[in-house]
Parts: structure tokens; C-alpha cells; sequence
């Protein structure tokens, strides 16, 4: 999605630019203000820029609403209440803000609430789901429910819940999950917001009641432990959303998906099967998670010095491996990035880790230790810029530096669609420039070591055994691209499922139910809240700016005007920021001030301030287009001096004061005065703007 985004607005770039003129047109500056050959063209680029950067943000905003008529409809035979179940977010792409709504009559739950860390915005740090609706049944929610603690399944409960609040169900783990991001959430809560949370056992088939439906959930396995089905009973039936999964007949912790439990749920019945769809197009089955093991043990064998491990920082299983390993081989383990130190501490605490006392240390100790002794077991598997890995890649770690003899081994895979690889491929080579030999999941074979990574999806057979254990009557492929999804149903049709019943939902399409039916009967409004580095929220408003400032810079002119004159007092100041080189372009910045001279005298004792202002922007873009091709951002700052009140016609009320007032006039400064003390103050002004950077004009 991101990648369509941009090549969109690169094909947009490309349409838009006209052949430049020479710079050195209209310098006579005989063309009347505002007119000229080329204003249409500079208007239309203009508007291209804006729409160019409104598409961008549109596809996070407001997502496309589909067609219904396509759909299945059955007219449903009684009026008996419906169950609704709405897809909020993660109906379009693998990854992303995860959420989903189960409603009836006064009673709704959520499942999930992720965030979205693939948003490629300017200053953005992840996307939200639009909550609009859930705001408007507010009264109704009674609870959340979360599958497990991945971002994208719990990375929006601190900005929903404290403004939706209702307590957060989940395995102990999740929960442990829930609570760590809420106490590094970067914002204050608001007052008398008390977070709530409900452990619940997932190996005891316990059900809890939250309004008008029983919750239980199920264990399955996936990357991060307590991972979880959940089965929700409500009045209309059995529905059941899969989280993530993979069916690991032999994972690290030795806790198999409770497939029995999941075969006897589907014997009782299940009415619809919400099923994650991410790597549906992945043939066969997923490797045991204990196949990397003796990877690990091979190279911990065999290395000449260091090793630094990287790996996505909730994936403790493989942590406790690395630990064991360690242990084994007499080594000590130094843990570092903040968020995997972080959910080490959460995981230790809940009891999901065995760590022998003395084997961790401090990373800042690791120089001290002989390189034999030590394993760093760090974040940055993705090439994440600031990432730990990353920081040593570039020599910019506090504690370490890289020497020739230390092994990497990047313990994962680029995550697909994430445009992660070119990262991934930067570090590498930075790693690889210090000497240093790193060990990637792909080229395993060629370094002669067993796999180093696998998924922590289900494939192809898996997502069929899932499936024929539940048996529902109703299947909804959910998490993952629309393509993805649809592979999924029609997996779903060649396991038995009658195609009328399986629909591949969109973000915001209301599924209703009975116990016989199954219909998309509209749409609730979704789309993606934009959240920056420090949590806050950021206006869409600001984001096209950015996309323009991006795109095409920004251009500040100032002017003083001596009121009595209606001339320039001073030369314009010009501040040009991502738009041309001034001191490259002496000619046009000549042409540019003669042209604002002019402009000055022919239009501003003839019109008021605002008018003057909205046609001194609409005709420097028009001179910037017509001589550059470019249309930045024009802001023009009007200093209005000799007199008080408005522009234009003010200026003879400000004479008249003057002239019957001799005695004052001659304490105010001379109109000369004034100019070059606001010159000066708008120097200091743009020196601190901009630093030593500053042009002076
Ligand atoms: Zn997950």
C-alpha cells in the first residue's frame, strides 16, 4: 500500500513539471500583476501539489467504500436480532492496526486494537483506526479483548480505551503486553482513567461472561507467547477469530496449539470462523520453531569472537532459547534495545522465563569480558534506524565497537511488504565494511549453518487444519491484503465451505447474522488517525503541508511598506527553505525583487491588507512557476509602517494624524527609522529561525 502511495505521487511529479523557462523572462516586469501567458498552468500545478498530497493522505484516511451490490444478499427470513461483526482495521494488509467489533443489541466487544507502523507520512509514527463508530456505541462496549501482545493487535488500546473505556481481557502474557505499552505510552492519561485489565487462563477452558456473550480463549502458537484463539458464544452463536497462529507441532516452550480444544468447539458448533490470513500464499507447512535451535548452538560452536544477535524484541521463546544455548556454551548474555529489555522484565516477572542467576550482564560491560564469553542479544533484526544493531552499525553505540572477529546473525525475516530490505541491506553493508561476518536467515545455506529464522505464520495446510477443525458454517478470511484474503476463501471452498457462505470483507462492511445467514448490509465510516514520535495525533491538515513542503519547499517573503508612500521601505527579504539555492540563482532573485517592488506600487494603496496579501501570493507563485516550474509554499509577511490602522486607504488617516500633531510626530521615529529597526528585528528574527544558515540579503 505504502509503495502504491508513492509511486502515485512520483507519476504525479512527473506530470506536472512544465519545460522550464529561461530564468531571465519577464525581467522588464512590463506583464500586469497577476496576469501573464503561463497563470492557468501555474494555477493547475498548484492544485496538482494539493491534490497530489490530499491522495497521499486520503489513502490512510478515508478508505475507498465498496461496492455492496457485489455482494451476497439473501434476504434474511426473520426479524429476530442480528449479530454484527465489523472489521475496524486489518481487513486490507497483513500487520496493520488489527481490529475488529462484535455487536448485539446493547452489547459490543472489540477484538484487538493494533496500530499500524507502516504509515509512510512524513513525521508519522504509526496509524490508528478511525473510531468514529465505536465512539458513537460507546454505551455499548463492554469489553476488549486481546488475541496477543503484538503491536498490531494492542498497539491502539492506549489511544482508544482511556476515551472508550472497558476492561481488556487477555492470556497473562498479553495482559503483560497491555500493561507495558500503557506504562511506556508517552502521554499522560486523562483524569480518573484507571486502566482494567481481566487475565484469563488459556489452558483451563475457562469462560467469562461480558454482557450477552461468554468469552474463552484457546492457546495457540505464534511468535510471542500467549498467543491466543478467541471463541466468543453469542445469543446468534459461536463465533471464533484465530489471532495469529501457526500450528508448531514442537515449539520452544513445549505449549502445542490446544487442538483438541479447538476440534471440540467445532464439534459443538461454530457459526463463522474469523481466520488471519497473512501468509495464505505460503505452500505447505511452517518449520518447528525448534529447527533453528541447533543453529544457534552450531555457531555459538564456532565463532571466532563476539556474537550479537538480532530479533524482533517480543519473540521471548526464542530469547529463552538463546539463553539455554548461552548457558551451554559458558557464556554470559548482555540484552539490549529498550522495548526487548522491556518485555524481558515483563516476561520474568510473569514467570514465562528461566534464567540462571548470573547469566545476564550489563551491556556496558561487555568490552571488559574476554569476546569468548559473551553473547549481545539485541533489537534491530529489521534494520530499524536507532535500533541497537543499527547503532553499532554505524559506530554510534554507547558501549560497543565492532571489531573484525565479531559474528551478527540477524535471527529473522524482512517483513514482507514492509520495504524493510533495503534497510536491512544498508546495515548489512555497514556491518560488513567493519569486517565483521553476519549470518542472514537467507543465505543459511551458503554460510553452511541451519536456519536461523522461521515464521511465525501458519502456511497453506495449517490454515486447512484450522478450518477443519472449526467446520463453521460461515467462514471470513480476516488480517491480511484483499488478494491474501481471498486465497483464503477459496482454501475455505476447497475444504467444503459452500462459497455463498464465505465473504472477504473490507475495513468498515457490517457482517449481520443469524443462525442461518450471514450478509454485508452497509458500511460504518473507517479510516487511520495519524499518530507522531511523541503519541500525539496529528491533523491531516499538517501532513499535506508537510507532503508540500516535501514536494516543492517553501518560500517567505517580506516586505515593509512605508504606508504614506505605498513603496518598499527596505529590499524584500526573500526566505527560500527546499526550493532553490539562492546564492545559485542571483539572476532570478534580481528579477524576484524588482518584480515584488512593483508589485507593491501598483497594487497596495488600491486594495486593503488581506486583499494585497491573497494577490501578492497568488502572484509570486505565478513568477515562481513561470521562471522555475516549481510551485512551493508562498507565504508572504506584510510590514505595514508610517501610520496605524489597516493598509491602502489607512495611510492618508495616518498623514492627517501626523501632520495636525507636530509635537508628537517628531518623538515617533521617521518612517526611515522604523524600516530599519523592523529590518533589523527581522534579521534576528530569521537568524534564530534559521542559524547560521541565514542569508543575508
Ligand atoms: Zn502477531
Amino acid at each position: 500500500m505504502n509503495n502504491n502511495n508513492k509511486a502515485a505521487n512520483q507519476n504525479g511529479n512527473q506530470a506536472k513539471r512544465p519545460v522550464r523557462q529561461n530564468s531571465g523572462n519577464n525581467n522588464n516586469g512590463s506583464a500586469p500583476l497577476g496576469r501573464g501567458a503561463s497563470r492557468g498552468a501555474a494555477i493547475r500545478a498548484q492544485k496538482r501539489s494539493h491534490d497530489d498530497a490530499q491522495r497521499v493522505i486520503s489513502s490512510y484516511l478515508d478508505q475507498p467504500t465498496p461496492k455492496n451490490e457485489d455482494r451476497p444478499r439473501a434476504n434474511f427470513i426473520d426479524d429476530s436480532p442480528r449479530l454484527k461483526v465489523i472489521g475496524l482495521g486489518g481487513m486490507d494488509g497483513g500487520g496493520s492496526k488489527n481490529m475488529m467489533l462484535v455487536e448485539y443489541m446493547n452489547d459490543a466487544v472489540v477484538i484487538d486494537a493494533g496500530n499500524d507502523l507502516g504509515v509512510d507520512l512524513p513525521g508519522i509514527n504509526y496509524g490508528i483506526c478511525d473510531v468514529s463508530y465505536l465512539e458513537s456505541i460507546k454505551h455499548k462496549v463492554r469489553a476488549y479483548i486481546v488475541t496477543h501482545g503484538h503491536l498490531d493487535h494492542i498497539g491502539g488500546l492506549p489511544h482508544i480505551v482511556p476515551k472508550i473505556p472497558a476492561p481488556i481481557y487477555g492470556s497473562t502474557f498479553s495482559i503483560g503486553r497491555v500493561e507495558e505499552i500503557f506504562q511506556n505510552f508517552g502521554l499522560p492519561m486523562p483524569d480518573g482513567f484507571q486502566l482494567q485489565t481481566v487475565t484469563m487462563n488459556e489452558d483451563t477452558h475457562e469462560r467469562l461472561k461480558i454482557g450477552n456473550f461468554f468469552v474463552e480463549l484457546v492457546r495457540v502458537t505464534h511468535s510471542i507467547p500467549g498467543s491466543t484463539v478467541v471463541v466468543l458464544d453469542t445469543p446468534v452463536g459461536r463465533i471464533i477469530n484465530t489471532g495469529d497462529f501457526r500450528l508448531d507441532p514442537n515449539p520452544l516452550d513445549h505449549e502445542r496449539t490446544d487442538t483438541e480444544r479447538l476440534t471440540a468447539l467445532g464439534d459443538e458448533g461454530v457459526l463463522a470462523l474469523f481466520s488471519e490470513s497473512t501468509t495464505v500464499e505460503r505452500a505447505g507447512r511452517t518449520p518447528s520453531e525448534s529447527t533453528i535451535q541447533q543453529s544457534f548452538v552450531d555457531i555459538m560452536n564456532n565463532a571466532p569472537g563476539r556474537i550479537f544477535i538480532a530479533l524482533f524484541s517480543t519473540n521471548m521463546n526464542r530469547v529463552q532459547m538463546l539463553v539455554n544455548a548461552a548457558v551451554h556454551h559458558n557464556k554470559k548474555i548482555a540484552l539490549d534495545g529498550r522495548s526487548m529489555v522491556s518485555t524481558l522484565e515483563m516476561a520474568v516477572r510473569h514467570g514465562f522465563m528461566k534464567i540462571p542467576k548470573g547469566t545476564f550482564v550489563p551491556i556496558a560491560s561487555v568490552p571488559n569480558l574476554n569476546d569468548q564469553d559473551v553473547v549481545v542479544v539485541c533489537t534491530g533484526s529489521q534494520g530499524e534506524p536507532s535500533s541497537a544493531l543499527q547503532r553499532m552499525a554505524n559506530g554510534e553505540h554507547r558501549h560497543i565497537k565492532l571489531k573484525e572477529q565479531d559474528t551478527v546473525v540477524l535471527s529473522s525475516s524482512p517483513i514482507p511488504e514492509s520495504g524493510n530490505d533495503s534497510l536491512i541491506g544498508a546495515m548489512v553493508d555497514n556491518l560488513s565494511r567493519k569486517g565483521v561476518h553476519v549470518f542472514e536467515h537467507r543465505n543459511h545455506d551458503i554460510d553452511g549453518v541451519g536456519p536461523l529464522h522461521v515464521s511465525g505464520h501458519a502456511s497453506r495446510d495449517e490454515y486447512a487444519d484450522m478450518i477443519n477443525m472449526i467446520r463453521p458454517k460461515f467462514f471470513v478470511p480476516i488480517y491480511g491484503a484483499y488478494r491474501v484474503k481471498q486465497r483464503h476463501l477459496e482454501l475455505a471452498v476447497e475444504q467444503g465451505i459452500p462459497r455463498k457462505n464465505c465473504v472477504n470483507p473490507e475495513n468498515g462492511e457490517i457482517i449481520e447474522f443469524t443462525p442461518n445467514d450471514m450478509q454485508v448490509t452497509g458500511n460504518v465510516p473507517v479510516g487511520t488517525v495519524l499518530v507522531d514520535q511523541t503519541g500525539e495525533i496529528v491533523s491531516s491538515v499538517v501532513i499535506k503541508d508537510r507532503l508540500l513542503l516535501a514536494e516543492e519547499g517553501l518560500v517567505a517573503v517580506v516586505l515593509t511598506v512605508d504606508k504614506k508612500t505605498g513603496s518598499l521601505a527596505t529590499s524584500p527579504d526573500i526566505i527560500s527553505r527546499g526550493f532553490i539555492y539562492m546564492r545559485d540563482s542571483e539572476d532570478l532573485m534580481t528579477a524576484f525583487r524588482t518584480e515584488l517592488k512593483r508589485a507593491v506600487q501598483q497594487r497596495f494603496k488600491r486594495v486593503d491588507l488581506d486583499r494585497f496579501k491573497v494577490e501578492l501570493r497568488e502572484h509570486v507563485t505565478h513568477f515562481l512557476f513561470e521562471h522555475t516550474g516549481r510551485s512551493p509554499i508562498v507565504i508572504p509577511v506584510i510590514n505595514v509602517i508610517g501610520g496605524k490602522g489597516g493598509a491602502g486607504g489607512g495611510a492618508s488617516n495616518a498623514s492627517k494624524q501626523q501632520n495636525g500633531q507636530p509635537a508628537v510626530a517628531a518623538e515617533v521615529p521617521t518612517s526611515e527609522q522604523i524600516a530599519a529597526q523592523q529590518q533589523k528585528r527581522f534579521e534576528e528574527m530569521r537568524a534564530k529561525l534559521l542559524g547560521q544558515d541565514a542569508r543575508t540579503d
